[in-house]
């Protein structure tokens, strides 16, 4: 039995299979998507986000040229320029929503990825992915990309713009970042960390009972 998230209609689910998806007949919500090798998918793509994180985020976006004077920022250099510049709390959001929680949530993804297909799901396994789940409204690298193309934009006309390595960088990470969490199957990756998480319990709790065993022959 599942339960329809948006408005409760009590279904007995049948599992579809991947590429099918398994939709409320009441209001239309999707409730269960299967994706094929969706843990192998996630981890390559979040690993490739880690990857190329640090280029995205530090090195220089866009090379602007106003009648020949050049500038260029990336950006760390621009969240610390809005600090700089008496916009304190923005600065901070900027740091907070563009660098520390999309890098978080890539590196969580990559951990629970990465323990389920090696098989060894614990309860640490959980937490991560309840907080990755509720980092999932807080990062937002999507604005920051729709800032820059507003940015390029408005200025196509007025300056001349050269895109450097880390604009290249920054769309990939954002690909790799919508990518990998589109790639997710929660469902999965909930029975996979449920059933593997039990599996070490039972083993741990056979081996205690051994040892008990062991130390008292009765
Ligand atoms: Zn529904």
């Amino acid at each position: 039995m599942t339960v329809c998230p948006d408005c409760d209609l009590l279904l007995e689910a049948q599992m579809p299979h991947p590429g099918e998806k398994l939709v409320c007949p009441r209001c239309g919500c999707t409730l269960l998507a299967p994706v094929e090798n969706s843990v192998e998918k996630t981890m390559v793509l979040s690993l490739t986000g880690l990857i190329l994180f640090p280029p995205a985020i530090f090195l220089p976006l866009l090379t602007l040229d106003i009648l020949g004077l050049e500038s260029s920022g990336s950006i760390f250099t621009s969240a610390k320029a809005m600090v700089a510049s008496g916009f304190v709390f923005t600065g901070i959001a900027v740091f907070f929503t563009s660098m520390v929680i999309p890098f978080i949530k890539l590196l969580l993804l990559f951990l629970v990825s990465m323990q389920i297909s090696l098989g060894k799901a614990n309860g640490a396994t959980t937490l991560m992915f309840k907080a990755y789940k509720k980092m999932d409204e807080w990062g937002m690298l999507e604005v920051y990309m729709i800032g820059i193309l507003v940015t390029i934009i408005k200025l196509l006309h007025m300056a001349k713009i050269e895109y450097d390595v880390g604009f290249f960088c920054f769309i990939g990470l954002m690909g790799a970042t919508i990518l990998s969490s589109s790639f997710l199957d929660e469902n999965l990756y909930w029975e996979s960390i449920f059933s593997q998480a039990s599996a070490s319990k039972t083993a741990c709790q056979k081996a205690a009972d051994k040892g008990e065993k062991a130390v008292h022959p009765a």
